[in-house]
């Protein structure tokens, strides 16, 4: 059975102030039905978002590629209509969400459609901590606050449940979860988000401004820092091949790819970053397609991977740690293959060497050792 999300649009609320109903007004650059839609259907457990729209709005939701269906003269009118129009889907689970609720997150969301594996309904609401008075211009009394919550959307609910339930209600509720308790539905009360608010006002606009701007900022934030590391040991050969470049010396390297031990090192610091494991696992050395192979293959998947994570790579650093052969002549051939290969600037990468004094298994010049640091950056 499928989840869809049912977005409430069709009402011409105007106190946000502006042309257009709030829905339809701009909010950093999108308008607030978009964002709301985006936010919905960046959930992978969602499978389809319907929008329930006023009729003059065609062109409007039209321009967002999104479903709609045409909404009623209440509320509760236009959540049947988009109930009716779900109908014949397979639709196990509807999540009802106001859309002049943007900044609904993901966590809110799972939280609602895991509720539903266990009760009919489920609501985000927020226990309310301000004392509440009764008055009108003056206080008349102090309420108690105990048991009182600040009711949310989305609210989400079995699908034939509700939609039975809004058949049979006669009209005028606020909500969803009010439709629910009409038909003797008991709905969970899930914990909400403070930032979920509905844009009712100007001021909600500024303010939901501020914290979409701020969860921009988290995610362009987001740097990630990986590290590897290789050794692999000499055997018969006349070459040896590093960071892609082929390299005369009188002893070759062993492996069962072509050895090219610093391209490993920097490969496993991507995957590293990625948090995607390491060479041996997506490049299995028991898989003898990958015998002899140029190991560019390995680096070019590392890379590849951290652009369909949304990664950019910021910039690498290799240390060749031997005594033989000597780098240094090589390193700006190195830089500009693996520039090549990463499609990276080659100001962005760095290779460079060391010895390690003699001591050691690099010392005893039985085999060479590669680390590396790779930075990647959300983009
Ligand atoms: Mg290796």
């Amino acid at each position: 059975m499928k989840t869809a999300a049912l977005i409430v649009a069709a009402g011409r609320g105007r106190r946000a102030g502006g042309d257009l109903p709030k829905q339809w007004q701009w909010l950093a650059g999108r308008r607030v039905a978009d964002r709301t839609l985006a936010a919905l259907q960046s959930v992978a457990e969602i499978d389809q978002a319907l929008l329930v729209i006023h009729p003059d709005d065609v062109a409007l939701a039209g321009a967002l590629g999104a479903d709609y269906v045409f909404g009623g003269d209440s509320r509760d009118a236009s959540v049947r209509a988009g109930l009716e129009a779900l109908q014949g889907q397979g639709i196990g689970k509807v999540l009802i969400h106001d859309v002049a609720r943007p900044l609904i997150d993901t966590g809110t969301i799972i939280r609602l459609i895991r509720a539903l594996d266990i009760h009919t309904g489920a609501a985000p609401a927020l226990a309310v901590t301000d004392a509440l008075w009764r008055g009108g211009d003056t206080v008349e009394q102090a309420v108690p606050r105990d048991g009182l919550f600040r009711a949310q959307t989305p609210q989400a609910f079995q699908y034939e449940a509700i939609l039975a339930a809004h058949r049979t209600h006669p009209g005028g509720a606020a909500d969803d979860v009010e439709v629910a308790g009409h038909a003797g539905i008991e709905v969970a009360i899930i914990e909400g988000d403070e930032r979920n608010l509905k844009i009712t006002t100007p001021g909600d606009f500024a303010r939901a401004e501020r914290l979409l701007m701020a969860n921009e900022q988290r995610d362009k934030m987001d740097i990630r820092l990986g590290n590897g590391y290789d050794v692999h040991r000499f055997g018969a050969g006349d070459h040896v091949v590093l960071c892609g470049v082929k390299i005369p010396h009188g002893r070759g390297l062993q492996g069962h790819s072509d050895a090219d031990v610093a391209m490993h090192a920097l490969t496993d610091a991507i995957y590293g970053a990625l948090a995607e494991g390491d060479i041996g696992q997506h490049f299995p050395p028991s898989d003898m397609q990958w015998k002899g192979a140029a190991s560019d293959i390995f680096l070019r998947h590392a890379v590849a991977l951290a652009s369909e994570r949304g990664f950019a790579i910021s910039n690498c650093d290799v240390t060749l740690i031997c005594e033989q052969p000597k780098i240094g002549p090589h390193a700006g051939a190195m830089r500009e293959s693996l520039a090549t290969i990463m499609s990276l600037e080659t100001g962005r990468i760095s290779v460079k060497a060391t010895t390690s004094e003699r001591l050691g298994f690099t010392g005893r010049e039985e085999g060479i050792a590669a680390m590396a640091t790779a930075t990647l950056v959300k983009s």
